[in-house]
Protein backbone atom coordinates (compact mmCIF):
# COMPACT_ATOMS: atom_id res chain seq x y z
CA UNK A 1 0.00 0.00 0.00
CA UNK A 2 1.26 3.77 -0.64
CA UNK A 3 1.08 6.48 1.81
CA UNK A 4 -2.67 8.68 1.54
CA UNK A 5 -1.99 11.13 -1.19
CA UNK A 6 0.96 10.14 -2.48
CA UNK A 7 -0.40 10.19 -5.96
CA UNK A 8 -1.92 13.81 -5.80
CA UNK A 9 -3.06 14.54 -9.52
CA UNK A 10 -0.89 16.18 -11.68
CA UNK A 11 -1.93 18.78 -14.34
CA UNK A 12 -2.23 15.76 -17.06
CA UNK A 13 -4.82 15.39 -19.37
CA UNK A 14 -8.39 16.32 -19.78
CA UNK A 15 -11.86 14.81 -18.07
CA UNK A 16 -13.16 14.41 -21.81
CA UNK A 17 -16.44 14.96 -23.05
CA UNK A 18 -19.29 12.52 -23.38
CA UNK A 19 -18.67 11.20 -26.90
CA UNK A 20 -21.31 10.60 -29.38
CA UNK A 21 -23.03 7.65 -30.01
CA UNK A 22 -22.02 5.62 -33.00
CA UNK A 23 -24.88 6.24 -34.05
CA UNK A 24 -25.11 9.94 -34.63
CA UNK A 25 -21.28 10.20 -35.20
CA UNK A 26 -22.14 7.89 -38.20
CA UNK A 27 -25.36 10.31 -38.93
CA UNK A 28 -22.62 13.20 -40.11
CA UNK A 29 -20.12 12.60 -42.35
CA UNK A 30 -17.97 15.40 -40.57
CA UNK A 31 -17.65 14.39 -36.71
CA UNK A 32 -19.06 17.20 -34.42
CA UNK A 33 -16.33 18.97 -32.33
CA UNK A 34 -16.05 17.50 -29.10
CA UNK A 35 -16.31 19.76 -26.25
CA UNK A 36 -13.74 20.97 -23.86
CA UNK A 37 -15.06 20.08 -20.60
CA UNK A 38 -13.04 21.44 -17.69
CA UNK A 39 -10.56 19.31 -16.60
CA UNK A 40 -10.62 17.09 -14.05
CA UNK A 41 -9.38 18.28 -10.77
CA UNK A 42 -9.16 15.20 -8.83
CA UNK A 43 -7.93 14.93 -5.52
CA UNK A 44 -5.53 12.70 -4.13
CA UNK A 45 -5.89 9.21 -4.46
CA UNK A 46 -7.37 7.33 -1.27
CA UNK A 47 -6.13 3.94 -0.09
CA UNK A 48 -8.62 1.44 -0.96
CA UNK A 49 -11.35 1.10 1.83
CA UNK A 50 -12.29 -2.16 0.60
CA UNK A 51 -10.34 -5.24 -0.47
CA UNK A 52 -9.63 -6.30 -3.86
CA UNK A 53 -12.30 -8.72 -4.78
CA UNK A 54 -10.40 -10.92 -7.16
CA UNK A 55 -8.41 -10.50 -10.73
CA UNK A 56 -8.37 -12.83 -13.33
CA UNK A 57 -6.18 -12.74 -16.64
CA UNK A 58 -7.73 -12.58 -20.55
CA UNK A 59 -5.08 -12.97 -23.06
CA UNK A 60 -6.36 -15.15 -25.46
CA UNK A 61 -9.68 -13.79 -27.05
CA UNK A 62 -12.05 -16.07 -28.31
CA UNK A 63 -13.70 -13.32 -30.85
CA UNK A 64 -13.82 -15.38 -33.73
CA UNK A 65 -16.85 -17.28 -34.09
CA UNK A 66 -16.32 -19.84 -36.66
CA UNK A 67 -17.50 -18.75 -39.98
CA UNK A 68 -19.50 -16.36 -38.40
CA UNK A 69 -17.11 -13.13 -37.80
CA UNK A 70 -14.00 -11.81 -38.39
CA UNK A 71 -11.74 -10.68 -35.50
CA UNK A 72 -9.61 -7.40 -35.48
CA UNK A 73 -5.95 -7.88 -36.43
CA UNK A 74 -3.43 -8.55 -33.96
CA UNK A 75 -0.81 -6.01 -32.31
CA UNK A 76 1.95 -5.35 -33.54
CA UNK A 77 4.19 -7.44 -31.09
CA UNK A 78 6.72 -5.44 -29.49
CA UNK A 79 9.73 -7.17 -27.54
CA UNK A 80 8.49 -10.12 -25.14
CA UNK A 81 5.29 -8.40 -24.50
CA UNK A 82 6.22 -7.94 -20.70
CA UNK A 83 9.14 -6.30 -20.13
CA UNK A 84 10.01 -2.24 -19.84
CA UNK A 85 7.05 0.74 -20.81
CA UNK A 86 4.13 -0.90 -21.37
CA UNK A 87 0.14 -0.24 -22.02
CA UNK A 88 -1.55 -2.53 -19.72
CA UNK A 89 -5.39 -3.10 -20.28
CA UNK A 90 -7.60 -3.38 -17.79
CA UNK A 91 -11.30 -4.10 -17.41
CA UNK A 92 -12.65 -3.23 -14.18
CA UNK A 93 -16.39 -3.96 -12.95
CA UNK A 94 -18.08 -4.23 -9.69
CA UNK A 95 -21.43 -6.49 -9.45
CA UNK A 96 -22.01 -7.20 -13.17
CA UNK A 97 -18.95 -8.99 -15.04
CA UNK A 98 -19.85 -7.60 -18.48
CA UNK A 99 -16.40 -8.44 -20.68
CA UNK A 100 -17.54 -10.44 -23.15
CA UNK A 101 -20.23 -7.62 -24.34
CA UNK A 102 -16.81 -4.95 -24.10
CA UNK A 103 -14.18 -7.02 -25.57
CA UNK A 104 -14.56 -6.51 -29.27
CA UNK A 105 -14.81 -2.49 -28.58
CA UNK A 106 -11.79 -2.97 -26.42
CA UNK A 107 -9.61 -4.72 -28.99
CA UNK A 108 -10.91 -2.72 -31.63
CA UNK A 109 -9.60 0.39 -29.98
CA UNK A 110 -6.18 -0.65 -29.15
CA UNK A 111 -5.67 -1.49 -32.39
CA UNK A 112 -6.99 1.45 -33.93
CA UNK A 113 -4.63 3.22 -31.16
CA UNK A 114 -1.41 1.65 -32.23
CA UNK A 115 -1.89 2.12 -36.07
CA UNK A 116 -2.65 5.88 -35.56
CA UNK A 117 0.03 6.11 -33.77
CA UNK A 118 2.33 4.53 -35.83
CA UNK A 119 0.47 5.77 -39.21
CA UNK A 120 1.50 9.57 -37.50
CA UNK A 121 5.02 8.37 -37.43
CA UNK A 122 4.43 7.13 -41.21
CA UNK A 123 3.75 10.73 -42.14
CA UNK A 124 7.69 11.46 -41.45
CA UNK A 125 8.94 8.39 -43.05
CA UNK A 126 9.64 6.27 -39.71
CA UNK A 127 7.10 3.59 -37.43
CA UNK A 128 7.07 3.92 -33.41
CA UNK A 129 4.26 1.32 -32.48
CA UNK A 130 2.60 1.60 -28.62
CA UNK A 131 3.88 -1.42 -26.79
CA UNK A 132 1.18 -2.66 -25.16
CA UNK A 133 1.43 -5.82 -22.49
CA UNK A 134 0.79 -9.15 -25.33
CA UNK A 135 0.53 -12.10 -25.44
CA UNK A 136 2.68 -14.89 -27.96
CA UNK A 137 -0.14 -14.12 -30.50
CA UNK A 138 0.41 -10.20 -30.24
CA UNK A 139 -3.50 -9.54 -28.57
CA UNK A 140 -3.59 -7.64 -25.53
CA UNK A 141 -3.38 -9.22 -22.06
CA UNK A 142 -6.82 -7.53 -21.03
CA UNK A 143 -6.37 -7.98 -16.79
CA UNK A 144 -10.12 -8.42 -15.33
CA UNK A 145 -10.68 -6.77 -12.14
CA UNK A 146 -13.55 -6.95 -10.01
CA UNK A 147 -13.93 -5.00 -7.10
CA UNK A 148 -16.35 -3.40 -3.98
CA UNK A 149 -19.10 -1.52 -4.62
CA UNK A 150 -19.00 1.97 -4.91
CA UNK A 151 -15.43 1.67 -5.39
CA UNK A 152 -15.03 3.01 -9.02
CA UNK A 153 -16.00 6.27 -8.64
CA UNK A 154 -14.22 9.33 -7.28
CA UNK A 155 -10.79 8.86 -6.66
CA UNK A 156 -10.52 5.77 -7.49
CA UNK A 157 -9.49 3.93 -4.55
CA UNK A 158 -9.42 0.44 -7.05
CA UNK A 159 -6.16 1.96 -8.40
CA UNK A 160 -4.12 1.14 -4.77
CA UNK A 161 -6.00 -2.08 -4.29
CA UNK A 162 -5.24 -3.73 -7.11
CA UNK A 163 -1.52 -2.37 -7.62
CA UNK A 164 -1.67 -0.14 -10.20
CA UNK A 165 1.13 1.70 -9.45
CA UNK A 166 4.30 0.29 -11.77
CA UNK A 167 5.82 3.08 -13.00
CA UNK A 168 6.38 1.51 -16.26
CA UNK A 169 3.22 1.20 -16.76
CA UNK A 170 0.57 2.64 -18.39
CA UNK A 171 -2.95 1.51 -17.21
CA UNK A 172 -6.03 1.86 -19.52
CA UNK A 173 -9.03 1.15 -17.76
CA UNK A 174 -12.16 0.28 -19.14
CA UNK A 175 -14.73 0.76 -16.15
CA UNK A 176 -18.06 -0.99 -15.74
CA UNK A 177 -21.19 0.67 -13.54
CA UNK A 178 -18.79 4.19 -12.86
CA UNK A 179 -20.01 7.57 -13.77
CA UNK A 180 -16.71 8.54 -15.41
CA UNK A 181 -18.25 10.80 -18.52
CA UNK A 182 -16.69 9.51 -21.19
CA UNK A 183 -12.80 9.18 -20.48
CA UNK A 184 -10.42 10.67 -18.42
CA UNK A 185 -6.56 10.62 -17.77
CA UNK A 186 -3.88 11.69 -15.14
CA UNK A 187 -0.26 10.86 -14.18
CA UNK A 188 1.95 11.05 -11.55
CA UNK A 189 3.35 13.93 -10.94
CA UNK A 190 5.15 14.61 -14.83
CA UNK A 191 4.60 18.64 -14.06
CA UNK A 192 3.99 18.61 -17.95
CA UNK A 193 8.19 17.99 -17.92
CA UNK A 194 9.60 19.40 -21.40
CA UNK A 195 12.84 18.03 -20.76
CA UNK A 196 14.14 16.68 -24.70
CA UNK A 197 15.53 13.48 -24.31
CA UNK A 198 14.81 9.94 -22.38
CA UNK A 199 15.19 11.32 -18.84
CA UNK A 200 12.10 12.79 -18.68
CA UNK A 201 9.57 12.51 -16.67
CA UNK A 202 6.66 11.05 -19.18
CA UNK A 203 9.14 7.94 -18.71
CA UNK A 204 9.25 7.12 -15.58
CA UNK A 205 6.20 7.97 -13.83
CA UNK A 206 2.49 5.89 -13.47
CA UNK A 207 -0.10 7.20 -15.99
CA UNK A 208 -3.70 6.57 -15.36
CA UNK A 209 -6.82 6.17 -18.26
CA UNK A 210 -9.86 4.84 -17.23
CA UNK A 211 -12.98 5.15 -19.93
CA UNK A 212 -17.03 4.57 -18.62
CA UNK A 213 -18.26 1.79 -19.82
CA UNK A 214 -19.91 2.80 -23.27
CA UNK A 215 -17.08 5.12 -24.31
CA UNK A 216 -13.77 3.54 -25.52
CA UNK A 217 -13.20 3.76 -29.23
CA UNK A 218 -10.21 4.18 -31.48
CA UNK A 219 -10.73 8.11 -31.25
CA UNK A 220 -11.25 8.24 -27.08
CA UNK A 221 -8.28 5.90 -26.50
CA UNK A 222 -5.73 7.51 -29.17
CA UNK A 223 -6.68 10.80 -28.03
CA UNK A 224 -5.66 9.86 -24.16
CA UNK A 225 -2.97 7.85 -24.62
CA UNK A 226 -1.72 11.05 -26.41
CA UNK A 227 -1.98 12.74 -23.52
CA UNK A 228 0.40 9.92 -21.54
CA UNK A 229 2.57 10.00 -24.39
CA UNK A 230 3.30 13.85 -23.85
CA UNK A 231 0.55 15.96 -25.73
CA UNK A 232 -0.17 19.22 -25.62
CA UNK A 233 2.26 21.54 -23.51
CA UNK A 234 0.67 23.89 -22.17
CA UNK A 235 4.30 26.01 -23.92
CA UNK A 236 3.66 24.52 -27.06
CA UNK A 237 3.01 27.04 -30.15
CA UNK A 238 -0.55 25.88 -30.82
CA UNK A 239 -1.39 24.79 -27.27
CA UNK A 240 -4.78 26.19 -26.30
CA UNK A 241 -4.25 26.46 -22.93
CA UNK A 242 -6.17 23.35 -22.00
CA UNK A 243 -4.18 20.73 -22.83
CA UNK A 244 -5.09 20.26 -26.32
CA UNK A 245 -4.56 22.04 -29.79
CA UNK A 246 -6.36 24.17 -31.96
CA UNK A 247 -4.62 24.18 -35.30
CA UNK A 248 -6.39 21.29 -37.09
CA UNK A 249 -8.11 17.54 -37.15
CA UNK A 250 -5.69 15.73 -35.38
CA UNK A 251 -6.66 13.60 -31.81
CA UNK A 252 -5.61 16.66 -29.18
CA UNK A 253 -7.10 19.37 -31.46
CA UNK A 254 -10.77 20.29 -29.34
CA UNK A 255 -12.35 21.27 -31.77
CA UNK A 256 -10.72 19.52 -34.32
CA UNK A 257 -11.15 22.24 -37.12
CA UNK A 258 -8.09 24.54 -38.53
CA UNK A 259 -6.35 25.96 -41.26
CA UNK A 260 -3.59 23.83 -40.68
CA UNK A 261 -4.63 20.20 -41.41
CA UNK A 262 -7.68 21.01 -42.59
CA UNK A 263 -8.91 17.26 -43.80
CA UNK A 264 -11.10 15.45 -41.49
CA UNK A 265 -9.44 12.04 -41.98
CA UNK A 266 -6.09 13.74 -40.18
CA UNK A 267 -8.34 13.42 -36.96
CA UNK A 268 -6.77 10.48 -36.52
CA UNK A 269 -3.45 11.27 -36.47
CA UNK A 270 -1.12 13.14 -33.81
CA UNK A 271 0.11 16.46 -33.89
CA UNK A 272 -1.49 18.63 -36.52
CA UNK A 273 2.07 20.00 -38.30
CA UNK A 274 4.55 18.52 -36.34
CA UNK A 275 5.77 21.24 -34.50
CA UNK A 276 3.75 20.79 -30.79
CA UNK A 277 4.52 17.19 -29.47
CA UNK A 278 5.06 14.42 -31.89
CA UNK A 279 7.12 14.57 -34.93
CA UNK A 280 10.31 12.35 -36.12
CA UNK A 281 10.82 15.45 -37.98
CA UNK A 282 10.27 18.72 -35.46
CA UNK A 283 9.43 21.98 -36.73
CA UNK A 284 8.97 24.97 -36.11
CA UNK A 285 9.75 27.35 -32.45
CA UNK A 286 9.58 24.70 -29.79
CA UNK A 287 9.28 20.81 -30.83
CA UNK A 288 13.10 21.10 -32.01
CA UNK A 289 14.62 21.76 -28.42
CA UNK A 290 11.47 20.45 -26.03
CA UNK A 291 9.89 16.71 -25.59
CA UNK A 292 8.59 15.17 -28.56
CA UNK A 293 7.00 12.67 -27.90
CA UNK A 294 7.83 10.70 -31.27
CA UNK A 295 11.58 10.92 -30.34
CA UNK A 296 11.79 10.89 -26.26
CA UNK A 297 9.34 8.23 -25.46
CA UNK A 298 10.27 4.77 -23.85
CA UNK A 299 6.50 3.55 -24.49
CA UNK A 300 7.40 3.36 -28.29
CA UNK A 301 9.52 0.61 -30.69
CA UNK A 302 10.88 2.21 -33.75
CA UNK A 303 10.30 0.10 -36.59
CA UNK A 304 11.67 0.38 -39.56
CA UNK A 305 11.93 3.25 -42.06
CA UNK A 306 8.64 3.64 -44.75
CA UNK A 307 8.00 6.30 -47.70
CA UNK A 308 6.34 8.57 -45.95
CA UNK A 309 2.76 9.08 -46.14
CA UNK A 310 0.96 11.69 -47.84
CA UNK A 311 -2.67 12.19 -47.83
CA UNK A 312 -4.36 11.10 -45.13
CA UNK A 313 -6.25 7.39 -45.32
CA UNK A 314 -8.94 5.92 -42.86
CA UNK A 315 -9.39 3.25 -41.31
CA UNK A 316 -11.35 0.41 -41.49
CA UNK A 317 -14.15 -1.38 -39.78
CA UNK A 318 -13.48 -4.64 -38.07
CA UNK A 319 -15.41 -7.20 -37.10
CA UNK A 320 -17.39 -8.48 -40.03
CA UNK A 321 -19.64 -10.56 -39.14
CA UNK A 322 -22.46 -12.56 -41.41
CA UNK A 323 -25.32 -12.20 -39.30
CA UNK A 324 -27.83 -14.16 -41.95
CA UNK A 325 -26.77 -16.57 -44.41
CA UNK A 326 -29.36 -17.15 -47.10
CA UNK A 327 -28.86 -19.75 -50.28
CA UNK A 328 -28.48 -16.53 -52.69
CA UNK A 329 -27.69 -13.76 -50.08
CA UNK A 330 -26.07 -12.86 -47.02
CA UNK A 331 -26.61 -10.05 -44.35
CA UNK A 332 -23.53 -8.48 -42.72
CA UNK A 333 -22.45 -5.87 -39.83
CA UNK A 334 -19.78 -4.41 -38.78
CA UNK A 335 -17.97 -2.08 -36.55
CA UNK A 336 -17.21 1.37 -37.82
CA UNK A 337 -13.51 2.65 -36.57
CA UNK A 338 -13.44 5.47 -33.90
CA UNK A 339 -13.08 8.08 -36.26
CA UNK A 340 -15.66 8.51 -38.68
CA UNK A 341 -15.11 12.22 -40.14
CA UNK A 342 -14.69 12.24 -43.30
CA UNK A 343 -15.33 9.11 -44.35
CA UNK A 344 -17.79 8.62 -47.30
CA UNK A 345 -18.69 5.59 -47.63
CA UNK A 346 -18.30 1.70 -45.99
CA UNK A 347 -17.85 -0.93 -48.88
CA UNK A 348 -17.89 -4.74 -48.70
CA UNK A 349 -15.70 -6.50 -50.93
CA UNK A 350 -16.36 -10.62 -52.33
CA UNK A 351 -13.06 -12.08 -53.20
CA UNK A 352 -11.88 -8.69 -53.57
CA UNK A 353 -14.74 -7.39 -55.90
CA UNK A 354 -16.87 -4.53 -54.26
CA UNK A 355 -20.58 -5.92 -53.89
CA UNK A 356 -21.85 -3.86 -51.54
CA UNK A 357 -21.88 0.15 -50.83
CA UNK A 358 -23.46 1.29 -47.65
CA UNK A 359 -23.20 5.69 -47.11
CA UNK A 360 -21.60 6.67 -43.99
CA UNK A 361 -24.87 9.12 -43.86
CA UNK A 362 -26.79 6.47 -43.39
CA UNK A 363 -25.96 5.67 -40.49
CA UNK A 364 -25.70 1.93 -40.96
CA UNK A 365 -23.37 -0.84 -40.14
CA UNK A 366 -25.46 -3.61 -42.17
CA UNK A 367 -25.85 -4.40 -45.49
CA UNK A 368 -27.27 -7.28 -47.48
CA UNK A 369 -25.41 -8.54 -50.36
CA UNK A 370 -27.96 -10.80 -52.38
CA UNK A 371 -27.61 -12.38 -56.05
CA UNK A 372 -24.81 -14.87 -54.97
CA UNK A 373 -24.47 -18.41 -55.97
CA UNK A 374 -25.88 -20.95 -53.63
CA UNK A 375 -23.65 -23.34 -51.42
CA UNK A 376 -20.72 -21.34 -52.44
CA UNK A 377 -18.20 -20.10 -49.91
CA UNK A 378 -16.49 -16.39 -50.79
CA UNK A 379 -14.05 -14.12 -49.03
CA UNK A 380 -15.63 -11.03 -47.62
CA UNK A 381 -13.76 -7.99 -46.30
CA UNK A 382 -14.70 -4.43 -45.05
CA UNK A 383 -13.47 -1.16 -45.86
CA UNK A 384 -13.42 2.77 -45.58
CA UNK A 385 -13.56 4.80 -48.83
CA UNK A 386 -13.41 8.49 -48.33
CA UNK A 387 -14.13 10.54 -51.70
CA UNK A 388 -13.17 14.31 -51.87
CA UNK A 389 -13.64 15.96 -55.79
CA UNK A 390 -14.27 12.82 -57.08
CA UNK A 391 -10.88 11.33 -55.93
CA UNK A 392 -11.97 8.26 -53.55
CA UNK A 393 -8.87 7.29 -50.93
CA UNK A 394 -9.48 4.43 -48.98
CA UNK A 395 -8.60 2.09 -45.79
CA UNK A 396 -6.69 -1.34 -45.82
CA UNK A 397 -9.47 -4.36 -45.83
CA UNK A 398 -10.72 -5.42 -43.00
CA UNK A 399 -9.68 -8.75 -41.77
CA UNK A 400 -11.13 -11.18 -44.37
CA UNK A 401 -14.12 -13.62 -43.13
CA UNK A 402 -15.21 -16.90 -45.07
CA UNK A 403 -18.77 -17.18 -45.69
CA UNK A 404 -20.57 -20.08 -47.04
CA UNK A 405 -24.32 -19.55 -49.03
CA UNK A 406 -26.55 -22.47 -47.94
CA UNK A 407 -28.10 -24.58 -50.53
CA UNK A 408 -31.27 -23.78 -52.48
CA UNK A 409 -34.56 -25.50 -52.81
ZN1 LIG B 1 -8.08 15.50 -23.95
Amino acid sequence: MRPNGMYQTAPAGGREPKGDTLTSRLRSAVQQPRRIVARAMMAAIMIAGGALVGATTVSSPALAVAGGTSAVPPLVCTGDGTTGHRVQVVYLYENVNSFSLREAAIRQAIWEAQTNINDSARRDGGQRYLNFVHDSNCQAVITTIQTPTGTTDGNHPWINASNLTANDRIYLVLGEETTIDCGVSWNDHVEWDSTPSTSNLHNSRTSWIVYGDNCVDGHTVTHELAHSLGGVNLNAPNSDGNWHCNDGYETLCQPASGAVCPDPISIRYLDCNGDDYFSLNPTGIWLPTHFNAALHNLWLTAGSSVTPLTAPFPLPPQYLRAVDIQSTSIAFSFRPPGDTAGITAYEILRNGVLVATIPANEGRTTARVSGLPTNTTAYYNVRSRVTVGGTSRYSVASQGLAATTITGG
